[in-house]
């Protein structure tokens, strides 16, 4: 992982691909693109990409043939079409075939950075550049924690606690996705990139877990912000 986002722009229309790479690079993105179906289907499937913005009429394959091969081979690729106009049905067909959301050209610029942050977050990308990650409860024992995943450093109470690369990741990905438990096997495969249902492996989350508990939670026994949901994996309350 790197801090920057790389995204990778499937657009024919020169002047719009070139305007697109100006706005992503001036934004902070890593930027890659291809001017045609095949050329961008080739780059997409190295997997290399957090993001894909993906035209619809495009030389070679089409936009849609393009979103379609590259979610038969990741389920989990970001992608958002660019739609020429407001056409419900171009939009629709590129969801329907598992775009993760849609911008209409013509697009402002702080609507199509919008989309791709929010698409980023949901994907789970993190850009360590801009993060603290607050958490507070508000129990009796008033739990609070301030987490600087930059300096992969925290301050809780009067101790000063680091966290290896790898606990950080780990914390990051369950803050982007609080909203539910995640999986053991999700975390091996998002964070070490193993393959799914590795069964021999959850171990080595757990291990983890525990150390991040040690660290963060008062009583590791009894955790309030990382905890353990029967069944489904590890959950962070953040507040
Ligand atoms: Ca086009």
């Amino acid at each position: 992982m790197t801090n920057k986002a790389n995204i990778l722009i499937i657009e024919d229309e020169e002047a719009i691909r070139t305007g697109l790479i100006d706005v992503l690079i001036y934004h902070g993105f890593t930027t890659d693109f291809a001017a045609d179906g095949n050329t961008g289907l080739e780059k997409a499937k190295t997997g290399k990409y957090d993001l894909i913005l993906l035209d619809i009429m495009l030389p070679g394959i089409n936009g849609f043939d393009v979103c379609e091969r590259i979610r038969q081979k990741d389920r989990e690729q970001p992608i958002i079409m660019l739609t020429a106009k407001t056409s419900d049905d171009d939009i629709i067909q590129g969801l329907q075939l598992g775009a993760d959301d849609y911008v209409s050209k013509p697009f402002s610029v702080a609507q199509l950075i919008l989309r791709i942050q929010a698409v980023l977050r949901r994907s789970g990308f993190t850009d360590r550049d801009t993060h603290i990650i607050e958490l507070s409860i508000n129990d009796k024992k008033c739990n609070q924690l301030k987490i600087d995943t930059r300096n992969l450093s925290a301050q809780i109470d009067d101790k000063h606690v680091h966290f290896t690369r790898r606990e950080m990741d780990i914390l990051v990905y369950l803050f982007n996705h609080a909203d539910r438990p995640v999986a053991r096997d999700e975390l091996l495969h998002k964070l070490w990139g193993y393959a799914k249902n590795l069964e021999l492996e959850t171990r080595t989350v757990d291990i983890h877990i525990a150390k991040l508990r040690r660290k963060i939670e008062k009583n590791p026994a009894k955790p309030v912000f990382l905890t353990t949901v029967r069944g489904a994996g590890y959950r962070l309350i953040t507040g």
